[in-house]
């Protein structure tokens, strides 16, 4: 290897200047100046596409609570569950988890769409596998057995005493008196809480696309969020028999329309797919898991295998891929340098990434021809962007879905989304299909202001100073946990600290931190724990630098939710994450632990 690319030698078989032309083209071609605002919360009106809870029997009523507690764990989906199993082992048992929804779960008691299916591979995905001894059924499992998982964790570690659902948090308030948070809900508690643990996830509230009319539809309608099987017919599995005599839309062709595509197509008279950006659709390749491999998974098996799956995205040599599968395969495409006598400089190595991403996505786009017969289908499934500019989805049946007769891509790109919702129908590129159905396959709020995210009305720290107003800028932690003037209160998720795309590991890794960190408060009879302003300022400075190696990245892509819809701001889902990994980030604050003095935070008596 001499240090040039392999573009100048002309002996790549297709011409980059075209390829990154052209992924400019489909970029400008998607850009609305409206970005993120195009999107309209749930709210008002709308607010019947979720505030139906399917999976519990109407009317429940309960008395208010008004109890103090050690610590409030808020949300009752993987990052609550982490929570409450790992202050059980610390020994701290007098919590509380707060859920909204009817049982534990989060985004897999909503989410039972069918098809659903984790993407990560489950015995890296499903938390506490070891801990349980439970090996799941499927390298990748469906949705039954992960929310089957967190019912698993819920009564191996008793949480199901320790927590209240069908309760939605409306306010938390430090009171700076009491030196508690005092969290309000919609049930009227009054819980004096010392410590709070925000476990809300990165994907909980439902967002619609801002299409006009959507309320004029006289047909049914609902989200995917909210999969309605008493219209639909059928579970998880399939089975949708009402749907023989209907004309369906789906409109989003994300992760979640990828998987709910193929099995409404088998059963619906006809299926209308609005496609704006066509998603990556790389090989799934599930299977079933080998009994005699289960049975050679020895301590620690899990954790190895999440870290080596975390170095192998972050393009680190390992001896062997041990998931070695379409998120792998990326990686090792898209991430392995060549060996080179000379040392290569930043833009030789960044030319090679682009042209393995371009090899990578050639693949992506010839698949699509292997697998649908139409041609125009085929050509407007293809994406044309780097792979890594949307999240990237595996799946089997859904391309071929588009072979069916009862099946029409609509592609909407040009008029850069649906135009409008009538009461017969979607009308799109100036065409109206009249259907009985609307299915919204739009996604969730993960970029919108702080407060719409996270969806609870009121969260004050000290002297009534609002965290939505403080943030408004872009997150203020240290080590993306926790925030000066909000003493005792913790945050679970994606914010100032290290990214996996495996997100159950992250919330694993944290939720362990944050335990760490009460139990220490706890032992040393401290009042308050929070950030010094110079620890806090310093590691914000940190993460903002990493951040801006993203940057150029992220503005040659085309619109989605990690960048913004096109835009850049910070705060954002992948703005601020700590670039190195979360391997690296994981040895970081591991030595922060070691060393014992709590560094960067203050703990008052
Ligand atoms: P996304 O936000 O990824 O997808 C929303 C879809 O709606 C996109 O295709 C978007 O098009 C389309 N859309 C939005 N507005 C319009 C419009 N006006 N007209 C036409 N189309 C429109 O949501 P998903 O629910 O698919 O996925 C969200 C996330 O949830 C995933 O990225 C993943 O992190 C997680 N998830 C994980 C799964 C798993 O692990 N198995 C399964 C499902 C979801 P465009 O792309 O052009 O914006």
């Amino acid at each position: 290897m001499d240090g040039t690319t392999p573009e100048t030698k002309g002996e790549l078989g297709f011409d980059p200047a075209a390829i990154r032309e052209r992924y400019r083209q489909e970029r400008d071609k998607r850009l609305r100046t409206d970005g993120e605002l195009q999107y309209q919360e749930i709210v008002g009106d709308l607010s019947r596409y979720i505030e139906h809870d399917p999976y519990v029997a109407p009317g429940y009523t309960r008395a208010p609570i008004t109890d103090e507690i050690d610590v409030a764990v808020i949300g009752g989906g993987f990052s609550g569950l982490l929570a409450g199993a790992h202050l059980k082992e610390a020994g701290i048992e007098n919590i509380r988890i707060i859920e909204m929804g009817g049982d534990f779960g989060g985004t897999w008691y909503w989410n039972r769409y069918p098809g659903a299916q984790c993407d990560i591979e489950s015995y890296c995905y499903l938390p506490l596998l070891e801990e349980l001894n439970y090996v799941p059924k499927e390298k990748y499992s469906y949705v039954s057995e992960i929310f089957e998982h967190s019912q698993r964790i819920g009564k191996a570690y008793g949480l199901y005493d320790l927590a209240i659902f069908q309760t939605q948090v409306t306010a938390t308030r430090w009171d700076e008196t009491l030196k508690r948070w005092r969290i309000s809900t919609n049930r009227g508690d009054d819980i004096k809480a010392r410590f709070v643990m925000m476990c809300l996830g990165t994907s909980s509230r439902a967002r619609l696309p801002g299409i006009p009319g959507i309320t004029d539809f006289k047909g049914h309608s609902f989200h995917t969020a909210r999969w309605d099987y008493t219209y639909t017919g059928g579970d998880t599995t399939g089975g949708m028999t009402k749907l023989a005599d209907k004309r369906v839309a789906i409109i989003g062709t994300g992760a979640t329309g990828i998987q709910c595509v193929p099995r409404t197509a088998e059963y619906a008279k006809h299926l209308y797919v609005f496609q704006r950006t066509p998603s990556s659709v790389d090989f799934r390749g599930n299977k079933a898991t080998d009994p005699d491999w289960a049975k050679t998974l020895g301590p620690g098996w899990q954790r190895a295998r999440r870290a080596n799956f975390n170095d192998v995205f972050m393009g680190k040599r390992v001896e062997v891929d041990l998931v070695s599968d379409g998120w792998t395969d990326i990686a090792r495409k898209l991430m392995s340098m060549p060996k080179s006598d000379k040392p290569l400089t930043p833009e030789q190595i960044g030319e090679m990434m682009e042209i393995a991403d371009m090899e990578k996505m050639n693949g992506i786009r010839a698949r699509v021809d292997n697998e649908v017969s139409n041609k125009d289908a085929a050509e407007s499934l293809k994406p044309w962007y780097r792979q890594m500019c949307k999240r990237p989805t595996f799946n089997d049946e859904f391309l071929p879905a588009f072979n069916r007769p009862n099946v029409t891509l609509v592609d909407v790109s040009e008029a850069k989304g649906v135009e409008r919702i009538t009461e017969k129908g979607v009308v799109a590129n100036g065409v109206e299909y009249e259907v009985d159905c609307i299915i919204y396959a739009s996604g969730f709020e993960v970029t919108s202001e702080f407060s719409r995210r996270i969806g609870i009305p009121v969260i004050e720290g000290r002297g009534g100073q609002s965290l939505y107003e403080y943030w408004k800028d872009g997150f203020q932690t240290l080590h993306g946990f926790s925030t000066r003037g909000f003493p005792n209160w913790f945050y679970v998720g994606i914010s100032q600290n290290g990214f996996s795309v495996n997100v159950t590991s992250v919330l694993d890794d944290q939720t362990k931190h944050i335990t760490y960190i009460i139990k220490q408060a706890m032992e040393r009879q401290a009042a308050t724990v929070e950030p010094t302003q110079d620890a806090q300022d310093a590691w914000v400075e940190t993460i903002r630098k990493l951040a801006l190696t993203n940057r150029a990245f992220q503005q040659a892509c085309t619109p989605g939710y990690y960048n913004n819809e096109g835009g850049q701001r910070t705060g954002s889902l992948n703005g601020e994450t700590y670039t190195p990994g979360i391997n690296a980030f994981n040895d970081l604050i591991a030595k922060w632990r070691e060393q014992g003095g709590l560094e960067g935070l203050e703990l008052r008596r």
